[in-house]
C-alpha cells in the first residue's frame, strides 16, 4: 500500500556556474538590505570577494565558523548580528559555515542564503547539530531551513581532491541510507538514486584532474543527496558515524567515507539496487579505493577499545535496518572498518551480503 509523508526543503534553489553573481538579486527578492557574510577563516578571501560583489547590500564578513557549531561561536556571532542590525545571513562554505548560519537563524529568525562550497548537504536539511561543553546534540526543526540556496560549481574548484572525495562519499552516504529509510517516499527514493548516479559518475574525475563537468555533476549530486538527508530518517551508517564523531572526535567526512562501504555491504540487498547499478562491476569498497579514500578508522584516530563501546551503544538502541542487527555483527563490522579490512560483498545476493 502506498502511504507517505513528504516534507521537502522550502528553499529556492539556483544552480549553475556563475550563479553566485545572482546573490544580490536573491537578497533583493527577499527584501534584504543588510546582509552579513559568514565563512571559515581559510575562506575569508572568498567571503570578502562575495561581500564586494554584494556592495551596499552587505555589512561585512564574519569569518569565524568552525566545525561542529560550538554554541559559544554562535552566541558571539548573534551579538555581531544584533549590533550591526543585520537583516540576512549569507553563508559561503561547507557544512560548518552553513551550520553557523542555521544556528543563528534558529536564535534570530533571519533570512539565510546559503552558498555551499562542499558536498555536505546541510543547506537543504532541517537538521542542526551544536556542540556545548564537548557534547554534540542534533535536532530537527523546519525553522532552520535556509531561505535560498545558490549552488555554483565554480566555487568547489578550490576544494582539494582529498576533501572533495571524502565530502562526496559523505553525500553518497545520505542517499544510500535514504534507499532503506523507514519513512522513504517515492520522491526521496528517486532523488537518492539520481544523487548516487551523479556522484558515482563524478567522483573518479574529482579524485584526479576534475573537469568543470565533474564539478557540476558532483555538486548536483550533493544537492540531491542533501535533500534526502533532510526528508527521511537516516539509519545505521549515520548512527555509527555520529557515535564515533562524538566519542572520539573523528573528522566528519573521513569517518563517513571509511564506514559507508561496510554498512552498504552489511545491508547489501534489493533496496540498494540503485547503488549497485551505478557502480557496475565495482563494489563500493573498490570504488572508494580507486578514489584513494581513507579506509581505516584507526588511521583517523579511533582507539581499538572503541569498537566494543560503540557496538554496545548501537545494539542497545538499534535503528530500523533492512538486516537484523546485534552486538556481535556490529562489532565485526566496526572491527573491519577500524582495521581497514575490505568487506566481502556479494551485492547480487538478495538476502543481504556479509560484512
Ligand atoms: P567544513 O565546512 O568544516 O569544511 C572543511 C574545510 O574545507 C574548512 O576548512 C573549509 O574552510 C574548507 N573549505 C570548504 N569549502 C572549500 C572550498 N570550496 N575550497 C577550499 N576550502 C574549502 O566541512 P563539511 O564536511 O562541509 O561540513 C562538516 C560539518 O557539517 C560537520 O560539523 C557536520 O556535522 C555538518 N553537517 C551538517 C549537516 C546537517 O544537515 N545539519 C549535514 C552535513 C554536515
Amino acid at each position: 500500500m502506498l502511504s507517505f509523508d513528504y516534507r521537502p526543503s522550502p528553499a529556492r534553489v539556483l544552480f549553475g556556474r556563475g550563479v553566485r553573481d545572482r546573490a544580490a538579486e536573491v537578497l533583493r527578492d527577499l527584501g534584504c538590505e543588510r546582509a552579513l557574510v559568514l565563512t571559515t577563516p581559510p575562506q575569508q578571501k572568498a567571503g570578502e570577494r562575495l561581500a564586494t560583489d554584494l556592495g551596499k547590500l552587505c555589512l561585512g564578513v564574519y569569518a569565524r565558523a568552525v566545525m561542529h557549531t560550538p554554541v559559544e561561536v554562535t552566541e558571539a556571532a548573534v551579538e555581531v548580528v544584533r549590533d550591526q542590525r543585520a537583516d540576512c545571513l549569507v553563508s559561503l562554505g561547507g557544512g560548518s559555515t552553513v551550520g553557523l548560519g542555521k544556528a543563528i537563524v534558529w536564535r534570530t529568525g533571519l533570512a539565510h542564503v546559503a552558498i555551499p562550497t562542499t558536498y555536505a548537504g546541510s543547506e537543504v536539511t532541517p537538521l542542526l547539530g551544536q556542540t556545548e561543553g564537548g557534547r554534540k546534540t542534533t535536532f530537527r526543526d523546519p525553522k532552520v531551513y535556509p531561505t535560498a540556496v545558490l549552488y555554483d560549481p565554480d566555487l568547489t574548484e578550490s576544494l582539494p581532491p582529498g576533501l572533495s572525495v571524502t565530502s562526496g562519499m559523505n553525500a553518497l552516504a545520505h542517499a544510500v541510507e535514504a534507499l532503506y529509510a523507514p519513512d522513504a517516499t517515492p520522491i526521496a527514493t528517486l532523488t537518492a538514486a539520481e544523487g548516487i548516479r551523479a556522484l558515482v559518475a563524478a567522483l573518479p574525475g574529482i579524485a584526479g584532474h576534475p573537469t568543470a563537468e565533474d564539478r557540476e555533476r558532483a555538486l548536483y549530486g550533493a544537492w540531491l543527496c542533501g535533500s534526502v538527508l533532510g526528508q527521511v530518517t537516516m539509519g545505521l551508517h549515520h548512527r555509527i558515524c555520529h557515535g564515533l564523531g562524538g566519542a572520539f572526535d573523528l573528522p566528519h567526512a573521513e569517518t563517513h567515507t571509511v564506514v559507508l562501504p561496510h554498512v552498504a555491504a552489511y545491508n547489501a540487498g534489493p533496496a540498494l539496487a540503485p547503488l549497485w547499478d551505478a557502480l557496475g562491476p565495482d563494489t563500493l569498497a573498490g570504488f572508494a579505493a580507486r578514489l584513494n579514500a581513507p579506509t581505516a578508522l584507526r588511521d583517523l584516530g579511533m582507539p581499538e577499545a572503541g569498537i566494543a563501546r560503540i557496538a554496545a551503544e548501537i545494539a542497545a538502541r538499534a535503528p530500523a535496518n533492512p538486516r537484523p542487527l546485534d552486538r556481535a555483527a556490529l562489532e565485526a563490522l566496526l572491527r573491519a572498518a577500524w582495521a581497514g579490512t575490505p568487506p566481502q560483498t556479494d551485492k547480487k545476493d538478495p538476502t543481504g551480503g556479509t560484512p
